[in-house]
């Protein structure tokens, strides 16, 4: 059988942990790699083990200055001290080394025509982390770390990042905020941590249209979010025409998660999965890398990494169907998106 899925997976990742109570803990992935580790996945997926990405991999991102930071906090033995969520340890540069070099890993396999899907089950998360912060459980930003690989190693011009964490990517927006050839898209609940991402952040310069941010109201569900995805994620793929497509993969947007109020039920994420299949087969010969992000409830984070898994390894092509929403389509009213893209 022709494993078009890799798995990335290593319980390295259990290794940037505190005592304290957290909710981005080693606990979120635990089942899941135990559930993955079953036979019924171990004939439809190839599992993959992660590199360390180098310095210059990720001084591609991050400052030098920035990444002192992290190694004296490390040594100082408050993990606190440097910000309230984002406990830094003696442990969290290595393990953030091996989540983006994990990515990095994937995506030459991806590269290599030796996999057409891949899900890097890492953590620390990343999207939050700017050049010169971490931020938001994130510590190293490892989607734009394989955004910006992707574009110096194999020379691709324009890559796609779709963001469904229920947070703003605040970090990977700011890495690619003047870049055309990396387009950031999120679809987001709005006046939530970490309040960015407004509509009206379009990106700067070069980069001018090649941010688009939906902001949504907390109570969105399937409907809305199917509606808005389905209209301006097809319709963005079709005119960028991206060399590839990754996806920042978070699912604390599920109405199980406590961390917010938009109602996402796992069958959401197969659909979303579905979709994203048929675009990267229309465009780009069917890259499609997943990287996760947020997802704090482990019961239904684990059910909702499943729908997606499941649904890369199903071989069916089946365009989610959109019904027409009103309160989806007051998103798209005088949205500055129209003025780069049509819809
Ligand atoms: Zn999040």
């Amino acid at each position: 059988m022709n494993k078009k899925t890799a798995i990335l997976l290593d319980r390295r990742y259990h290794n940037h942990q505190i005592s304290r109570q957290s909710l981005e803990n080693a606990d979120r992935i635990r089942g899941l790699y135990l559930t993955l580790e079953e036979e019924r996945y171990a004939n439809s997926l190839q599992f993959i083990k992660p590199r360390e990405a180098s310095l210059s991999d990720i001084t591609a991102v991050h400052s030098e200055m920035y990444l002192d930071q992290i190694r004296q906090h490390a040594a100082s033995g408050d993990p606190y001290a440097y910000d309230k969520d984002t406990y830094l340890m003696e442990e969290t540069f290595y393990t953030a080394q091996l989540a983006a070099g994990g990515c990095l890993e994937l995506a030459d396999l991806i590269m290599a025509g030796e996999a057409d899907y891949g899900f890097g089950l890492i953590r620390p998360p990343g999207h939050h982390a700017e050049a010169g912060r971490g931020m938001g459980f994130c510590v190293l930003n490892n989607i734009a770390v394989t955004a910006e690989y992707l574009r110096k190693v194999y020379g691709l011009q324009r890559i796609l990042i779709f963001d469904f964490d229920v947070h703003h990517c605040n970090g990977t927006q700011s890495v690619f905020y003047e870049n055309s050839q990396v387009l950031v898209m999120s679809i987001h609940e709005e006046r939530i941590f970490p309040f960015t991402g407004s509509r009206n952040e379009i990106g700067k310069e070069e980069g001018c249209g090649y941010t688009i941010n939906l902001p949504v109201h907390a109570q969105f569900a399937d409907e809305e979010y199917t509606y808005l995805t389905g209209k301006v994620l097809s319709s963005v793929v079709e005119q960028y025409l991206p060399q590839i497509i990754l996806v920042s993969a978070g699912y604390d947007a599920h109405k199980e998660e406590t961390i917010s109020k938009t109602l996402l039920s796992t069958s959401w994420f197969a659909s979303i999965t579905s979709l994203l299949k048929i675009l990267a087969k229309d465009a780009c010969d069917n890259r499609l890398l997943f990287v996760l992000e947020g997802g704090y409830n482990p019961t239904s984070l684990q059910q909702a990494v499943l729908a997606t898994i499941d649904e890369l390894i199903n071989p069916r092509m089946l365009r989610p169907g959109i019904m027409y929403s009103e309160r989806a389509q007051r998103i798209l009213w005088n949205h500055p998106l129209h003025t780069h893209w049509t819809l």
